[in-house]
């Protein structure tokens, strides 16, 4: 019998392990098979979330961060056009996730009793080495992830319903270390984008975000390519790491919750519909639920995520850009877009909004940029010219339009 059993080892489930009460009997299951297993993240985190990390007991969190970064580039389909801010103090740090979470793991207080190789089945059983086990429980938590087993296991709760896959490679070789570059795909692959993102000395990770097509590899290896051939990496010799990952893109689930059962983290979908940043909503969920377990009821949950500086809120805007994202069929909506957030200092507006609860659109809708904005929601409208007919097509290109 336990107090609690938490499935899912990773930031969720490590956080609410080491934050519940001392006197109490916890079970924390993982389906990985070992404390070296990647960690499947590029582990960004802005300042805010770094602080949360404060409250972990001994833990310095100042050990973990391969890169403080300072600039943000974005560059438009073509590879041509690049926008770049910069500020004086580090914006975002680049964690070395590996090791953290190792660490997390490996200095769980006494009355939890971590078990690996254990995947989690259906209620109160879970699988060790292959060998069936059952447990009591008074709290089951899913921490597992975007396609959570514990959700899918309880009929009384929902389940995130709309994934992008999110594909990353990592390198050796040099880039800027305190740079990292947001790639806009245009029509070339719509709905997804790009990133480049230093990894500590030498090293350094290249991923995208996309609909699962069953092509991930093959187009993270073209747009690999293509960075190669533009000149923004000089990669030494293969990928040393690489992995794929459900990125839950369909916002906070209706019901994170019954009686004795809650999901934290990317398994209740507290994760950024639009920029994918999960951690923040991972650390400030199972910090959550570590005070509710000791109440008996879930039934603030999201009041009390909402009281961390609005995050609810800001999930809420983050599934707006999404759609705003998933409208742009056509390479000239990016190029309208880009024209209408040269002039924003993008690192005070648009990345930090989680913290400083702004919003992009707000910021962009001003009388100065009237004729873009028109011109970019007509632009919506328009269909991309892979699905254009082919007499379209052949007349664009005799006219070069
Ligand atoms: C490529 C990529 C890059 C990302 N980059 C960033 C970033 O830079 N910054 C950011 O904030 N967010 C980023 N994210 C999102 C972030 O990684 C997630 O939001 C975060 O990991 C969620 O943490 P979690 O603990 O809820 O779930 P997860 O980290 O997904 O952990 C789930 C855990 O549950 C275990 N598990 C799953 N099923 C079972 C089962 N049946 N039984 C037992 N164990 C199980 C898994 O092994 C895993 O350890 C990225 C995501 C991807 C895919």
């Amino acid at each position: 019998m336990y107090d609690v059993v938490i499935v899912g080892a990773s930031f969720a489930g490590l956080t609410l392990a080491h934050h519940l009460p001392k006197n109490y009997r916890i079970l924390l299951l993982d389906k990985k098979p070992s404390l070296d297993s990647p960690v499947e993240t590029t582990g960004l985190i802005t300042n805010p979330t770094k602080d949360e990390f404060s409250s972990f007991h001994g833990l310095c969190i100042e050990r973990y961060i391969n890169n403080s970064i300072h600039s943000l580039r974005i560059v438009n389909h073509g590879y041509r056009n690049v926008l770049s801010n910069s500020v004086q103090y580090p914006w975002i740090y680049s964690l070395n996730m590996n090791a953290l979470i190792k660490h997390l793991s490996a200095s769980l207080p006494s009355n939890v009793t971590l078990k690996l190789n254990a995947v989690y089945g259906s209620s109160n059983t879970y699988f060790h080495k292959d060998k069936q086990q059952n447990f009591k429980a008074k709290f089951i938590i899913g921490a597992d992830g975007a396609n959570s087993s514990v959700a899918k296991s309880n009929p009384n709760l929902s389940q995130n319903k709309k994934h992008l896959i999110g594909l990353e490679k990592v390198f050796h070789g040099e880039i800027d270390q305190k740079a990292i570059y947001h790639f806009w795909f245009g029509e070339f692959s719509l709905g997804y984008g790009g990133w480049l993102s230093p990894s500590g000395p030498n090293k350094f990770r290249v991923g995208l975000a996309k609909y699962n097509d069953g092509k991930g590899f093959e187009t993270l290896n073209r747009f690999i390519d293509r960075l190669k051939k533009e000149g923004f990496i000089n990669p030494k010799g293969e990928a040393i790491e690489q992995f794929g990952s459900h990125i839950p893109i369909g916002g906070p689930v209706k019901k994170p919750y019954d009686k004795n059962t809650l999901l934290i983290g990317d398994a209740a979908g507290l994760c950024g519909a639009f920029a994918a940043d999960g951690i923040k909503g991972a650390l400030i969920s199972a910090k959550v639920a570590a005070k509710l377990i000791q109440k008996g009821s879930f039934k603030d949950y999201y009041k009390e995520i909402e009281k961390h500086n609005y995050l609810m809120s800001y999930f809420k805007r983050q599934k707006l850009y999404r759609f705003a994202w998933d409208q742009m069929k056509t390479n000239e909506s990016f190029d309208i877009l880009f024209d209408l957030v040269k002039d924003e200092s993008l690192i005070e507006v648009f990345c930090d909004s989680k913290d400083k609860h702004k919003s992009l659109a707000g910021s962009l809708i001003k009388f100065k940029n009237a004729r873009l904005l028109l011109r970019y929601a007509w632009s919506l409208s328009k269909k991309p010219k892979s699905a254009q007919p082919e007499y379209l097509k052949s007349c664009q290109k005799l006219f070069r339009i």
